[in-house]
């Protein structure tokens, strides 16, 4: 699918009838709570959506897709800034009340639909937000590049950093 200009509001039951597909880009610069989690982030960033709109065999209007990003977050390790892709799995299933939340089979997650539309980016953030790391951290042991002293951290480490050094070299 080519990239699309995405809707600003999204109405899931309309949406679901029709089978709208979704693909496109929205700006980071629109997730503030996004943006506050970040560390010098990209505020030139894009977040790139794909959704898929249905209604499924017992009549949940669904909301199924991902959308992804880079985030620039703080490393719980070694405190300075990592880049990370975040990726949201979204698979949603429109309810009105917190009774039906109750009901909702257990691979949906809810989307309350309070008003008849929702905002697009909202949701995604809200995904997004989920989505986040609780620990985020370099995948590399980026501490054993900067200590000098003591075993630290690499004994407990389940990266060998030189083995990682020779992958590097190797690619
Ligand atoms: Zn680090």
């Amino acid at each position: 699918m080519s990239p699309q200009q995405l809707p600003v509001q999204i109405d899931p039951l309309q949406f679901g009838e029709s089978r709208r597909q979704l693909d496109g880009t929205l700006p980071i610069s629109a997730m503030s709570r996004l943006l506050e989690e970040m560390v010098d982030p990209d505020k030139e960033g894009k977040i790139s959506i794909s959704l898929q709109f249905a209604t499924d065999s017992e009549g949940y209007h669904t909301v199924q897709g991902r959308a992804e990003t880079a985030v620039s977050l703080q490393c719980q390790r070694c405190m300075e800034p990592v880049v990370l892709k975040l990726t949201a799995e979204i698979l949603l299933a429109v309810v009105k009340n917190e009774h039906e939340v109750d009901q909702l089979p257990p691979h949906y997650e809810p989307l309350l639909l309070s008003e008849g539309q929702v905002q697009l980016a909202e949701l995604i953030e809200d995904e997004l937000l989920l989505s986040l790391p609780m620990i985020p951290r370099h995948e590399e042991d980026c501490l054993s590049f900067q200590l000098t002293e003591g075993p630290g951290d690499l004994a407990t480490n389940e990266e060998n950093p030189f083995a990682v050094l020779e992958s590097l070299k190797r690619g």
